[in-house]
């Protein structure tokens, strides 16, 4: 129990009607009549009485929370009345003894569902969760996304809160938030074009999965600022004055990416913070009336191309044709001075509003876009959840995949426009068409040219389906399908197809059971699919079909009373790997010293990261090899993390252990002759370093080498780095981060 003195409770009570007031400013232009007042009003004191004893993890009144949730869902994603009032009540239904009714006789039925909604998903993809449960309330959240999109909107609102608001919490339970909202909410905040959330979201996450690399950032970004701010001055300024004298009205501003997108950029391209803190983006904000916007955006391109030199293949037309998400704008990346380039974005202040709070300035325009590409987007949605068979864990991966997509748009032959994933190939537009289509699917014809099936699509493309009626669809056409309605389409067909061969497996073994005279029960049935290690009857049933599986040595099971029973000895080699790290966890208290419990759980290290001893590292538990290292930036960590956190254990490096690690660097420089020798020389002379392999390639007098070695620790591997940067011609090192491991 906390004790509170009434002095301090009084300056709580201001700082809650100071909060008040401001989110009333804020609402003001939304604010119609006196009874949108009351009951907005009404909302406010509920909430506040229903709280009233509660407090945040920090210690603050827990009122402080709903408000501020209220605060972004009207100022960052402009919301109106209706939302603010679900906002300011989100967690009394499932926190407090207000009822749904009591909402809807205060306010109305509308208020009441979007607020079901919300306390419906509300504690989502919690802690401790198996798969099948997280998945099946993505399901639901996604359903509500189709029902009234703004208790997404609320949710997007109420996790931006929460994550900014993380600090007081254990650091565990901040990254697996983290974890989750860098993998369902950003994408989320993304596809609903709120990319300023988005963005935010993103480093948040960042901030609390590797707080090391966060702050690393943020200081390097500190540091360089100045040099920034005067590059983009020195940019900005002739294009100003070109502008001013074309009488365009307009601002202008650069701003530096975000600090996860540097980060991403740094992982993905395998460059250091020097190489990338340049980036940063000119934006160019027109006050245009609307059928000028159009023409002006263009006008604003061609003066900046007079004057820098635009890069052809980066031009972005989005004004011509939007995104799904509303988002419209022109970019174009030009040669800066000192060789930079430049990304410059051009868009109206229509736009420009349309980018920053996503939806709800979309809907705000709507009457004026004859453009229904967001409602279509839902309608996608809207089918791939009600087909209920998707296996959960496909459907997540296939949606979180829709939300992220770069997209393509393509013609049919009747000129109509499709928007689609990029990567999608033939056999995706004719599902895209129609499900009956794609089933029937036996090639296209692009641009009048006759392609497979799997053909990629490319913007512009004109797609004519070719079909026939003998055509049966099959598992290959998973290997090149990427939208997620012709892959639930397709799972769904090849799954009923199972069960049909999973029926003659089924006769078989009932043919089995009688020829060595075993009953036909449930308990047989369950006992010899334990002891075979199926996990469910539909595999266990097919794979005798498909004749993977014998059931020659049924017979030597004991049968007692009509009972098949495993044999003792056979049983230990039942338990499951994830029994037993479950039992050895239980003696070791959730922590894996690798090394010294090596002879007990067998492990090995992840080759999507290859993990050095010194990296941040964590546990996963697989199903068939044991525990596999990764680094905590692994490019897949975040997925694990997410999905599976159950099977994540935690491990750190046993001091005194001493194993060599494969790993490797990539080198480039200027081809001198005895290069090589240099950097052999520099290995396994003076660094005296086991080198496994090398291999090198030139180009043009640029040689590009991976050289494999054995580490022992992160130490050495830096050292090894740093010795070869110094060598005279390299142009960089980097560790190797993927699997391409060298010349194997
Ligand atoms: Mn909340």
């Amino acid at each position: 129990m906390i004790t509170i003195s009434s002095a301090d409770k009084e300056l709580e009570k201001k700082t809650i009607l100071k909060e008040y007031r401001l989110l009333l400013r804020t609402l003001k232009p939304k604010l119609k009549s006196t009874s949108d007042k009351m009951d907005i009003r009404r909302a406010f004191e509920m909430a506040v009485e229903g709280h009233k004893d509660m407090r945040r993890k920090s210690g603050e009144p827990y009122i402080h929370h709903p408000i501020a949730v209220a605060q972004i869902v009207a100022g960052e994603i402009g919301l109106g009345v209706t939302s603010v009032i679900c906002a300011l009540l989100h967690d009394t239904v499932e926190d407090t003894d207000l009822t749904l009714e009591d909402i809807e006789l205060n306010f109305d039925k509308n208020t009441a569902k979007i607020i079901d909604g919300l306390t419906k998903i509300s504690g989502s993809f919690e802690l401790n969760m198996n798969t099948t449960q997280q998945a099946e309330n993505f399901r639901k959240l996604l359903l509500t996304l189709t029902d009234d999109i703004r208790v997404i909107l609320i949710k997007i609102a109420d996790r931006l809160h929460n994550m900014r608001t993380m600090d007081s919490m254990a650091s565990q339970k901040q990254k697996k938030i983290a974890s989750e909202t860098l993998y369902i909410y950003a994408p989320l905040a993304h596809r609903l074009g709120l990319y300023a959330i988005k963005s935010e979201l993103e480093d948040l996450s960042l901030k609390y999965t590797q707080p090391e690399v966060f702050q690393d950032i943020v200081q390097k970004l500190n540091e360089t600022k100045k040099e920034r701010t005067k590059y983009i001055n020195e940019f900005i300024a002739p294009l100003k004055e070109l502008l001013e004298e074309k009488k365009f009205n307009f601002e202008i501003s650069g701003r530096p990416k975000s600090i996860y997108s540097i980060y991403n950029k740094m992982k993905t391209k395998q460059v250091s913070f020097e190489e990338v803190y340049d980036l940063f983006a000119i934006r160019i904000i027109l006050n245009a009336p609307l059928e000028r916007e159009k023409s002006d955006c263009w006008g604003v391109y061609s003066v900046i191309t007079d004057l820098y030199h635009p890069q052809p293949d980066r031009l972005r037309d989005w004004v011509s044709t939007p995104k799904t998400n509303g988002y419209e704008a022109l970019h174009t990346t030009v040669m800066g001075h000192q060789g930079k380039w430049v990304e410059v974005q051009i868009r109206s202040k229509r736009m420009h509003e349309i980018a920053e709070m996503g939806l709800a300035a979309h809907w705000k325009y709507k009457e004026n876009s004859q453009d229904n590409a967001l409602d279509e987007w839902l309608e996608r949605i809207r089918e791939t959840l009600s087909n209920p068979d998707t296996s959960t864990m496909d459907f997540i991966t296939n949606v979180r995949q829709e939300l992220f997509n770069e997209e393509i748009y393509v013609f049919t032959p009747k000129g109509e426009l499709k928007r689609l994933k990029a990567g999608a190939t033939a056999l995706d537009f004719a599902f895209e068409i129609h499900s009956a289509i794609g089933m029937k699917c036996i090639g296209a014809k692009i641009n009048h040219k006759l392609v497979p099936l799997s053909h990629k699509l490319h913007n512009g493309d004109q797609v004519e389906i070719l079909t026939s009626s003998k055509q049966q669809p099959n598992e290959d056409w998973l290997k090149f399908v990427v939208t997620s309605k012709a892959i639930s389409v397709l799972k769904k067909t090849l799954q009923e197809e199972k069960k049909i061969t999973a029926e003659i497996g089924k006769e078989i073994f009932e043919k089995k059971l009688k020829q060595f005279e075993i009953p036909n029960t449930d308990h047989n049935l369950q006992t010899a699919i334990k002891y075979y290690k199926y996990v469910s009857a539909l595999d266990f049933f097919f794979n005798i079909a498909a004749k993977k599986l014998t059931l020659s040595d049924l017979k030597d099971l004991a049968v007692q009373g009509g009972k098949l029973m495993i044999p003792a000895n056979k049983s230990e080699q039942g338990e499951s790997f994830e029994d037993r790290i479950k039992r050895e966890l239980k003696k070791n208290a959730e922590l894996l010293i690798m090394g010294e419990s090596s002879d007990m759980i067998k492990y090995g290290f992840a080759n999507c990261c290859n993990p050095v001893a010194g990296d941040d590292v964590f546990g996963f538990i697989t199903v068939n090899e044991g525990i596999k290292i990764h680094r905590t930036n692994c490019p897949n960590a975040v997925q694990l993390m997410s999905k599976y956190d159950y099977r994540i254990v935690k491990t750190r490096w046993n001091k005194q252990h001493e194993i060599a690690f494969l790993t490797g660097v990539k080198i480039t420089g200027l081809d001198d002759v005895g290069v090589i020798n240099k950097m052999t020389n520099i290995i396994t002379g003076q660094l005296k370093i086991n080198m496994r392999s090398l291999s090198f390639d030139t180009d043009d007098g640029i040689f590009e080498g991976k050289i494999m070695v054995y580490v022992h620790n992160t130490q050495q591997l830096d050292m090894l780095i740093d010795e070869l940067k110094k060598l005279s011609g390299v142009l960089s090192v980097s560790r190797i981060e993927d699997n391409e491991k060298g010349d194997r």
